[in-house]
């Protein structure tokens, strides 16, 4: 593609990156904050001037546009492209200002609005392949928000590309901007049968050539221990402490395997991130994970005996646990949609790069959609080092990211019979 997207596509990105679109997990409104309305109204502004005529908001904040078809055959599919707008809850995301390194040569980037915070090549491996490019931080003290307005700005992109290039073949393209996504409700009002795609496509991974197409399967697991309290001076033979059954079973659990700080690659495990309680009643709550759903049965069955180790130990105390449903592994919904990603390859190699996959050891928005009946496997946006001070992204992974996305048009139409 001309030289002309990477500056397109660059523009975008440093514009919305400027907008303060964090969310708020505290918040009951959806979406959780208005400001994230501010971009999103702009969005439908600027998609309708570069020619998609339907571009419209809906009551929650959802954009929703259509690329119509150029092709001259019946019945290619209409697919997606989905990216969300708000940034994460953990790091400010008001007074963003983008920088743009030009040429990164492997100096190290010092952020100037605080000296202390600076992008090391020797800490970054990813820095390696972007020698030559132009590398976009923060400022030092915000996000950059390359999560996921990257996304945004690629398939924006992508979209007035193809809308002045009708010589490019392709089927219904279908684009939707979200908001709350960082706060896990990214998904709860999107209308799937309204946005009417075969696959979607999330714009909202890492490195370049990256396609992922599984995530974990997951479960919050909440264990309560009861005890019983009585006035400490005349407990004797009486008082249960919830507490110390608590702290029992936390010592059982399994600490040098499956565990977040222990685990990598294809491993799941078992979180402990919330203990609170007393004497009388003590919670522990724990995040369940592993590739296969049936490792989070086996794991919860575990929890379960552990806790139950725990509470018979001590006369008088007792236990309960619940398990709530968080997200299921796409894959499980992909595998019955191999061409989804099978064509999302073919475009990544007709970029000019290498296919890498990669499973999430988290869930996206396309975890829940996959399993509401939308397929919907995740690409690369360029993002790196996610809500952090040190996030950076690449004009040309962006530029790259833009051509995957024009590319897979392609070759969904190829691939449909005349
Ligand atoms: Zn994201």
């Amino acid at each position: 593609m001309s030289a002309s997207a990477t500056s397109a596509v660059l523009e975008r990105f440093l514009r919305y990156a400027r907008y303060d679109t964090q969310s708020d997990e505290r918040s009951s409104t959806y979406p959780s904050t208005g400001k994230q309305l501010v971009l999103l109204q702009d969005l439908v502004t600027e998609l309708q001037a570069v020619g998609l005529a339907d571009a419209a908001i809906d009551e929650h904040g959802y954009v929703m546009a259509t690329v119509p078809p150029t092709t001259p055959k019946p019945h290619v599919p209409t697919i997606g492209f989905i990216a969300h707008v708000d940034t994460s809850p953990e790091l400010t995301g008001a007074g963003v200002t983008p920088i743009v390194h030009r040429h990164y040569d492997g100096r190290d980037l010092v952020l100037p609005d605080d000296p202390a915070v600076v992008l090391r090549l020797a800490d970054n491996p990813a820095l390696a392949d972007q020698m030559g490019h132009d590398v976009v931080t923060a400022s030092g003290t915000t996000l950059l928000g390359a999560d996921d307005k990257a996304g945004v700005a690629e398939i924006v992109t992508a979209a007035a590309y193809l809308v002045a290039h009708p010589e490019v073949p392709h089927g219904p393209v279908r684009i939707a901007f979200t908001p709350d996504e960082e706060i896990g409700r990214g998904t709860a009002h999107f209308d799937v049968s309204r946005f009417g795609a075969r696959c979607a496509y999330t714009m909202d991974g890492g490195s370049r050539g990256e396609v992922e197409s599984e995530s974990f399967s997951a479960d919050a697991m909440t264990v309560t221990f009861h005890g019983f309290n009585t006035h400490p001076g005349y407990a004797k033979g009486r008082l249960v402490n919830a507490m110390k059954v608590a702290a029992d079973f936390i010592q059982r659990l399994p600490d040098h395997i499956l565990s977040p700080e222990t685990t990598e690659g294809h491993e799941g495990f078992v979180h402990p991130y919330v203990l609170e309680g007393g004497v009388d009643r003590t919670v522990v709550k724990l995040l369940i994970r592993d590739f296969r759903t049936a490792g989070l049965r086996e794991k919860e069955a575990m929890i379960d005996r552990l806790a139950r180790t725990a509470a018979s130990l001590r006369p008088g105390a007792r236990v309960e646990t619940t398990i709530v449903e968080s997200y299921r592994n796409m894959k499980e919904v992909l595998d019955r949609h191999p061409e989804a990603i099978a064509h999302a390859h073919e475009a990544v190699r007709r970029a000019g790069l290498q296919v890498r996959t990669r499973s999430i050891r988290g869930g996206t928005d396309g975890s829940r959609l996959s399993f509401m009946g939308l397929p919907t496997p995740n690409l690369f946006a360029g993002e790196h080092n996610f809500h952090s001070r040190l996030e950076w992204v690449s004009a040309q992974d962006m530029e790259k990211a833009v051509d995957v996305i024009v590319h897979l048009c392609r070759v969904w139409e190829e691939a449909s019979p005349a």
